[in-house]
């Protein structure tokens, strides 16, 4: 694959015209007002059917999982079941794969923070219910996440445990009877402030002397206004303003088993916390790919424009060779970053997934470049490029976060080392 079919290109014209109709009046508001994106993402679905589309896929997922679990636990290892059902989810996925990438993609001209917004809610905190949840959590959580009815916050990081996700992880599930009893607090969470239903991450303590780091994570589905949980108020940050972050603070929050992220703790010894939250990597790490290649597309979009409107020494400043250098620099960053997005288009067709190495490697490059491009599209336009007025200023502040989030640049730096050097 190197370009968009005639059929995709049909489905991104339409979002592009959605966008500059429904995004592009109303950015001043969504970036520096108190709206949050959720309306504007939910006039999305509705318009493309993207609501309903989900709703059906979802329903699909629940019936696999519900035959699933019922061939598995028949006798005599009929795994048939569970195979077709996974052949059926990977073919499903591969089909959707350009269908979520193309609006990213058109929203992020515009608007990264609705697609953070957006992310997480569906991609995160409704696909680790999809992936991991019993069919009854699916039905239950799951479904109103996918359609967006509801807005879902993924909460894994902690004020001590950033990168050290995992490891350095202090909130703890206490088991108390049939119950679990929560206590901990996350931040930097998207859609902290208005989540219906959160995906909280906890270690396990069973009073025994494992040490911390190496206690069990088990995952757990919160509802917003439970007894002992608070969701503050969105942070101030330095961009990605139409996307809200916020802390969560658990104390004592009471839980029942049906709660608890595919109703098991797992095997003894397991690891399906974990391998919970690092399901997530390669999806995650592909997003914000696309997400960099639309922020990419419009800054060399306004780059080409104000090169050729701004005169100085009665030409344009598109003549002088240090400004066509940028805009050659930022076609190099488009190309490539277009590329590693139709590759893993291309993959997901075919039912092949990004080997952990790939998927860091795509979203480490990504990020810089699109940080790169920001900047350098601020530098082209002088002091215009420092002033809000003009649209460079904005997308260079929301770049700067592709680098921190999803795991740091330095993160998947490790994470490309470990896996080459494992083979
Ligand atoms: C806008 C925004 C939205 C977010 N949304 C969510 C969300 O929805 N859910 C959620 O759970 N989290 C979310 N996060 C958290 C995000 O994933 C973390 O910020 C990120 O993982 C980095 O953790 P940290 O901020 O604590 O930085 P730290 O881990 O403290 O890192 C500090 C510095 O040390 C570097 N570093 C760390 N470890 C190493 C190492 N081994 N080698 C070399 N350098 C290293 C880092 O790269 C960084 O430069 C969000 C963050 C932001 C900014």
């Amino acid at each position: 694959m190197f370009e968009w079919s005639e059929e995709q290109l049909a489905i991104r014209d339409a979002v592009r015209r959605f966008v500059e109709e429904e995004v592009k009046p109303n950015v001043e508001e969504l970036e520096h007002g108190e709206t949050p994106p959720y309306e504007v993402i939910r006039k999305l679905y509705q318009t493309f059917g993207l609501d309903a589309l989900a709703r059906d896929s979802a329903k699909r997922a629940i019936e696999r999982k519900a035959a699933g679990s019922e061939s598995s636990a028949g006798a005599s290892g009929k795994t048939s079941g569970k195979a077709a059902g996974k052949a059926a989810e990977r073919a499903e996925g591969g089909s959707n794969a350009a269908m979520t990438l193309i609006p990213i993609i058109e929203l992020c001209h515009y608007c990264p923070g609705i697609v953070t917004a957006l992310g997480v809610s569906t991609g995160l905190a409704g696909g680790t219910i999809m992936k991991s949840g019993t069919p009854a959590q699916m039905e239950r959580w799951g479904l109103d996440l996918m359609t967006l009815d509801k807005v879902g916050a993924w909460a894994i990081t902690e004020p001590d445990s950033g990168s050290d996700a995992l490891g350095g992880m202090k909130s703890t599930a206490v088991r108390d009877g049939d119950e679990y009893v929560l206590n901990g607090n996350k931040t930097f969470i998207t859609n902290g402030p208005y989540a219906d239903t959160i995906v909280f991450y906890a270690k396990l303590d069973d009073g025994s002397d494992t040490p911390l780091r190496q206690r069990p994570v088990l995952t757990f589905i919160l509802d917003s206004g439970m007894p002992g949980l608070e969701q503050s108020k969105p942070f101030r940050k330095m961009g990605l303003h139409s996307s809200p972050t916020g802390e969560l603070f658990l104390s004592d929050v009471r839980v029942a088993k049906d709660r608890l992220l595919g109703e098991s703790e797992g095997k003894p010894g397991g690891n399906e916390g974990r391998e919970s939250a690092k399901g997530n990597f390669v999806t995650e790490r592909a997003g914000v790919a696309a997400m960099s290649l639309g922020l990419i597309e419009e800054c060399l979009k306004l780059s080409i424009q104000y090169a050729k409107d701004r005169m100085l020494w009665e030409r344009p400043i598109s003549e002088f060779q240090l400004i066509q250098l940028k805009l050659a620099k930022m076609e190099i960053a488009r190309l490539n970053v277009e590329n590693l997005v139709f590759r893993h288009v291309e993959m997901a067709a075919a039912g092949k997934s990004l080997t952990l190495a790939e998927a860091s490697a795509m979203k480490l490059y990504s990020a810089q470049a699109a940080s790169e491009v920001a900047m350098e599209a601020v530098q082209l336009f002088g002091g215009n490029g420092y002033m809000s007025e003009f649209r460079v200023e904005q997308l260079a502040r929301d770049a700067k976060v592709f680098q921190i989030y999803a795991g740091t640049d330095e993160i998947q730096v490790t994470h490309i080392a470990r896996d080459l050097l494992s083979r």
